[in-house]
């Protein structure tokens, strides 16, 4: 018995060998064919993070575009309305602006983007907008960071509470009487795996958003992480609960 294992082991042992060394020969022709690359590959990278040489917007035409969103496929410059028309239904992309010889991250929410709930979210706005209560700031937490958002609820006849409308839009909200932040559904799903696969804590995996959102900075980031923590574990014990019939 030890005899046959023993003669296993004479097979399985330089197999192992040859294909760790088979490995470690791949990578090291991988770093070589890089190093080939090195100067235009460095000079590539320093050329996207120049100024906008396009003379106008990718969309419209109009002259000086002064915006781009690395969340969106290519290399498009575009003006502000544009920017914000190009952007109703991708809320949590992240555009920069040229600003004194640098592109700056900037907020769809202060170049005017208005985050409209009700009314499939991505169609009109409410009609009956024009009420006391007006537009909301919030903060809302995708998987990608951190977001101010000017929040339009619908104040029809017959609409949902806030909370609920958040809820239908996939945001979860952390207070269910005038809720101020959400979380994105995206967003608790990512932690789920991320503490299954990963063994992430809740506080690594929200010190990791801050970063995302801020990394000069973190500490600057808006979001506590009890409610941030508590609003994931609610989202993971409805997972197995019936849904809840009503118009929204
Ligand atoms: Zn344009
Ligand atoms: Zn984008
Ligand atoms: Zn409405």
């Amino acid at each position: 018995m030890w005899q046959r294992k023993g003669k296993l082991w004479y097979f399985f042992v330089p197999y192992c060998l040859s294909t760790c060394s088979n490995c470690l020969k791949g990578q090291n022709n991988y770093l070589k064919q890089f190093l080939a690359h090195e100067t235009s590959y460095l000079a590539h990278l320093l050329n996207l993070e120049m100024a906008p040489t396009l003379s106008s917007c990718s969309l419209c035409s109009q002259q000086d575009p002064m915006f781009r969103c690395l969340d969106c496929y290519g290399q498009h410059l575009l003006c502000k309305d544009c920017l914000i028309k190009s952007h109703v239904q991708h809320p949590f992309h992240r555009p920069q602006q040229w600003k004194e010889g640098s592109f700056e991250k900037v907020s769809l929410c202060d170049l005017g983007y208005v985050f409209n709930l009700g009314h499939s979210g991505s169609g009109p706005p409410c009609p009956e907008n024009d009420n006391l209560f007006g537009d909301r700031l919030m903060t809302m937490v995708h998987f990608n960071g951190v977001f101010e958002h000017c929040v339009r609820f619908c104040r029809c006849k017959g609409a949902s509470s806030d909370h609920e409308q958040l809820f239908v839009h996939r945001l979860f909200p952390s207070t269910f009487d005038r809720p101020e932040t959400a979380f994105t559904f995206d967003l608790l799903d990512c932690y789920e795996i991320d503490a299954v696969e990963c063994k992430t804590s809740a506080q690594s995996f929200f010190h990791k958003l801050r970063r995302f959102t801020n990394n000069a900075f973190p500490d600057d980031v808006p979001v506590g992480l009890a409610i941030c923590f508590i609003s994931l574990n609610i989202k993971l014990t409805l997972i197995n609960k019936e849904p809840i019939s009503g118009t929204y």
